[in-house]
C-alpha cells in the first residue's frame, strides 16, 4: 500500500478535508509527530486509529517500522503537528525513505501555511520562493541571506515568535526594507495581515512584541536587468580574474544570483575569448 500524506489544520479543526478524515479512519495505523496533539484531532472527528510517533530524534528508526508495515500490506496514514506533512516538519525524513525504498506514496491536498499566507498576501500572480525558518546562527543567517540578494521573487519565510525581531533585523539589513506582510495565527481567532514595509514592521515588532505563529511575505522587487546583469557579470569576471576553475565560478554565481550555469558558462567563454585577444602588455 502506498504511504498516504494527509495534511491536518493549521489552526482552525474545520480545515480539514473529508479525505483526510476518512484516509485516518481507515488506516491501519497514523504516523504523527506527537501522539498527544494528534490526538485531540483525531478525538474531535471521532477517528479511533492507533497513532504512533517519529520525530526529529527516531526518524529513521521509526520509517523502517513503517516501511515492513508497508511491505505487509498495511496503510500508513502521515500527519504532522499541523500542516502538510514535509514542509519544514520532520515528515520529510519519513517520506525520503519509503520513496527511496521504491513503496508508492500518495498526497492528499490541504493546509500548508505558506500557501495560505501567499495568497493573503496579494502576491500570488508573481514566481514565489519559499525559505521556511531561516538559520539560527547570526553568522548563518546572514550568509544565507546574502545568497538571496539578487533574488527578484516574492520570498515566503516561516519565523517563530521568540525569534522574529533578531531574524527581521537580519532580513532587512541583509535585504533591504521592501513590502511585506506578516501573516499571523492564520485560521484561528486572532488571524491578522500586517501589511507594511519591513522597517515599519521591525518597529512594530520591537514596541508591540509579536505572538503566535506566522509567516513572513516579502513583495518582489523589480531588479532592473541591465544593473542585475553587471552585478553578476562584474562578480564573475572578478572570479575569473582570481584564477578560480569555471567549475567554482559557475557554481558560486548560479548559488548568488540564480542565473542559469550555461549564460555564466557563455559569459566566461567570452572572458576567455578577450584574455586571449589581449595583446601582452610589455
Ligand atoms: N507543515 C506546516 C505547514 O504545512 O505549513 C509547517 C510546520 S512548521 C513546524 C510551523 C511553522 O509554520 C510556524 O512556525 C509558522 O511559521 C507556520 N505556521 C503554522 N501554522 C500557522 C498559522 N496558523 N499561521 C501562521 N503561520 C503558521
Amino acid at each position: 500500500m502506498p504511504l498516504v500524506i494527509v495534511p491536518t489544520p493549521i489552526g482552525n479543526l474545520e480545515d480539514i478535508t473529508l479525505r483526510a478524515i476518512r484516509t485516518l479512519r481507515e488506516a491501519d495505523i497514523i504516523a504523527c509527530e506527537d501522539t498527544r496533539r494528534t490526538s485531540i484531532l483525531l478525538q474531535n472527528f471521532h477517528i479511533k486509529t492507533k497513532t504512533i510517533s517519529y520525530h526529529s530524534f527516531n526518524e529513521k528508526e521509526r520509517a523502517d517500522n513503517l516501511i515492513e508495515r508497508l511491505n505487509r500490506g498495511e496503510t500508513v496514514a502521515l500527519v504532522s503537528d499541523a500542516g502538510t506533512p514535509g514542509i519544514c516538519d520532520p515528515g520529510y525524513v519519513i517520506i525520503n525513505h519509503v520513496i527511496q525504498e521504491g513503496i508508492p506514496i500518495t498526497v492528499l491536498p490541504g493546509a500548508c501555511a505558506a500557501v495560505s499566507a501567499l495568497v493573503a498576501s496579494g502576491f500570488s500572480n508573481r514566481p514565489f520562493l519559499f525559505v521556511g525558518f531561516l538559520p539560527d546562527k547570526t553568522g548563518d543567517r546572514r550568509r544565507f541571506l546574502q545568497s538571496l540578494v539578487n533574488h527578484p521573487w516574492v520570498m515566503i519565510f516561516y519565523l517563530s515568535p521568540h525569534k522574529a525581531l533578531k531574524h527581521l533585523e537580519t532580513i532587512i539589513e541583509v535585504l533591504g526594507n521592501r513590502q511585506a506582510v506578516l501573516c499571523r495565527e492564520i485560521s484561528k481567532i486572532y488571524e491578522e495581515f500586517y501589511r507594511s514595509d519591513l522597517e515599519q514592521m521591525l518597529e512594530r515588532v520591537r514596541t508591540d512584541g509579536v505572538r503566535g505563529e506566522m509567516v513572513l511575505v516579502i513583495e518582489d522587487v523589480d531588479l532592473p536587468m541591465e544593473g542585475h546583469q553587471s552585478i553578476w557579470q562584474g562578480q564573475t569576471g572578478k572570479l575569473y580574474m582570481e584564477g578560480l576553475s569555471e567549475k567554482t565560478i559557475v557554481n558560486l554565481v548560479t548559488d548568488q544570483f540564480h542565473i542559469p550555469r550555461n549564460v555564466v558558462k557563455r559569459y566566461i567563454a567570452e572572458l576567455k575569448k578577450l584574455d586571449k585577444n589581449e595583446p601582452e602588455v610589455l
